[in-house]
């Protein structure tokens, strides 16, 4: 190899240069280096990567455990000495095209003491969504008075998986992370 100081030919196992003392690098330490750049860069596209996919998942799971678990609490909160009846699909309203779906609202009848009252579920879709019976909670002392759970139950169960996908990401990251460290501790040992 040619010493950089001085541009003399010197012998590929040299260290230093014959000639004027340069320190060289031989090939094998240049392998290395690079080999070290490039397990470094892998390591930096697996954090950027999984922390892309992590970090949202983690923050939506949140917020569809906080959402399922508050307006699940609020509903059982209300409904708590409720009484529970079926209510009969009757009829749809507001109903709005939505990217060419229509979506409506539904009215469910329900009969305490002879008298009918109507219930709506505080969600809206397509006619087919809505079932034809809907378990129906009302006020024993003003019977206009429901809560129609709304399956909040859902969003808890999405919740939590999506907070367990990017638990289980963070854990394969730090196995990669491991792993690649791994690897470069065994480059070192070879050179050395
Ligand atoms: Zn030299």
């Amino acid at each position: 190899m040619l010493c950089p100081q001085c541009g003399k030919e010197n012998k590929n196992t040299n260290i230093k240069c014959e000639y004027c003392g340069y320190e060289l690098i031989n090939g094998e330490e240049i392998k290395n280096d690079a080999t070290k750049a490039s397990i470094k860069m892998v390591k930096r596209f697996v954090k950027i990567i999984f922390g892309a996919f992590c970090l949202p998942l983690l923050i939506i799971g949140v917020v569809f455990l906080i959402i399922g678990i508050k307006e699940n609490m609020a509903e059982v909160t209300q409904a708590k000495d409720y009484v529970e009846t079926t209510g009969h699909l009757k009829n749809f309203i507001n109903c709005k095209v939505d990217d060419g779906t229509e979506v409506c609202e539904a009215i469910y009848e329900y009969q305490v003491d002879g008298k009918t009252y109507t219930a709506s579920p505080k969600m809206t879709g397509t006619r087919n969504a809505f079932k034809k019976e809907k378990t129906i909670l009302y006020n024993p002392n003003r019977p206009q008075e429901n809560v129609i759970y709304a399956g909040y139950g859902i969003f808890i169960i999405v919740g939590l998986c999506l907070i367990m996908a990017a638990i289980a990401i963070i854990f394969s990251k730090r196995k990669i992370i491991k792993r690649l460290e791994q690897v470069e501790e065994q480059n070192l040992v070879n050179i050395n």
